[in-house]
């Protein structure tokens, strides 16, 4: 059966474009850039080119990108050692994160409570999932080591308003990192004019490969590496490169750039015409996240009295991938985290649906998954 995906903001496929660049990179060129012979200098000449290219699409020097395994692994790299680098400099023990933002920014906050004594403070959101920068000026402190508030959410697609936030940071001389991993594709990624001081990428989100991620550190933004060992990437990740996923991130990320307006287009008709059919053809759903400041890819909604589990598996087995909230946690029937976050009750928060489009999705799909719907939502309730 020919399955149509529609998660695209759980992962995307590899463009094939950047899999011809990485293949020589695996067969040929597979030195070890700190190698000194000629595999070594080829190596080392791939992996600077592909730190220009991301410095250069990033709007920052080169030796401020650092590469790392994936989004999950730069969320880790940027608060863990920023806090405990705060920490070390000037005594500062506080946390500020929004609690909507993806796992591996919540756990790794939550570690750094549990385990190394930092107090995890939780800035409010609106009703969209948004934090507003005056929330961020009432709770910095001396005591505040890092803020770190997500670029867009992951299951409701709002997208924060990181400048203003980033400028009231910077004033407070606190560090302010913001999770990028879900708005890579489609939101602006100028880090001067985000003045972040971190900012998490993972190429996968980019039609880039797995395994790859990358971590921008503003010069002067004093990190505790979390992995150690050699002095790799200036000595913040130790490990050998992996040059074939570093230029693959590289190369996607240059095509973000070239193409990405038109895949704004694209995806916001589609994106448009799917909110549309299904606010109009379904009784008792809400959009969830932001109506406007939404990623141009990104349908989310909240069915009343819906077991979102049942139909993700009910549309699976008709030949369709879409996901309930969060990729991480399909199969467990669980409230979703972010509705009961939004203030949803509980008739809602079971019913978190997420639909998100790509370059590759095409009108008549939508279409098709638009005249399906209403039908399983009624079966889905009836069973409920
Ligand atoms: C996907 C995602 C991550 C995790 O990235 P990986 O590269 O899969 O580790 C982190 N944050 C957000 C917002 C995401 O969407």
């Amino acid at each position: 059966m020919n399955v149509i995906y529609l998660d695209y903001a759980a992962t995307t496929p590899l463009d094939s474009r950047v899999l011809d660049i990485m293949v020589p990179l695996y067969r040929e060129k597979f030195g070890n850039p700190s190698s000194v012979h000629l595999y070594g200098q080829r190596a080392e000449s791939e992996l600077a080119r592909a730190r220009r290219s991301m410095a250069e699409d990033l709007n920052c020097a080169p030796e401020e990108v650092i590469f790392t395994s994936c989004g999950t692994e730069s969320d880790n790299l940027a608060l863990r050692g920023a806090a405990l680098a705060a920490r070390q400099d000037r005594g500062a023990d506080q946390v500020l994160i929004p609690s909507v933002e993806h796992h591996a920014v919540l756990h790794t906050a939550e570690q750094l409570e549990s385990l190394h004594g930092f107090e995890v403070i939780h800035l409010p959101v609106d009703e969209y999932g948004q934090t507003h920068p005056e929330d961020v000026a009432n709770q910095l402190s001396p005591r505040t080591a890092l803020v770190s508030v997500m670029y867009a959410n992951n299951e409701i697609g709002s997208y924060n308003p990181i400048p203003e936030i980033g400028s009231i940071c910077r004033e407070a001389g606190v560090p302010f990192h913001t999770d990028a991993v879900q708005a890579g594709a489609h939101r602006p990624l100028d880090v001067r004019a985000l003045g972040v001081d971190l900012l998490s990428l993972g190429a996968h989100k980019f039609y880039g490969p797995k395994g790859i991620g990358a971590l921008y550190v503003r010069t002067g933004t004093r990190l505790v590496p979390v992995q150690t060992g050699g002095s790799q990437e200036f000595g913040l990740r130790a490990a050998t490169e992996n040059i074939a996923l570093i230029s693959g991130m590289a190369a996607a990320f240059r095509l973000v750039q070239e193409e990405g307006h038109h895949r704004r287009t694209h995806t916001r008709k589609l994106r448009d015409s799917l909110i549309k059919a299904v606010l109009e053809m379904i009784p008792d759903v809400r959009l969830t996240g932001h109506p406007d400041h939404r990623l141009p890819n990104h349908a989310s909604f909240a069915f009343r009295d819906v077991d979102a589990n049942l139909l993700v598996s009910m549309l699976d087995a008709r030949g369709f991938a879409v996901s309930s909230g969060s990729a991480c946690k399909t199969g467990r029937p669980e409230p979703s985290r972010i509705l009961s976050a939004l203030g949803f009750s509980s008739a809602w928060t079971r019913g978190s649906l997420r639909v998100t489009v790509g370059v590759d999705t095409t009108l008549p799909e939508i279409e098709r998954f638009s005249n399906l719907l209403p039908g399983l939502i009624a079966e889905v309730r009836e069973l409920s």
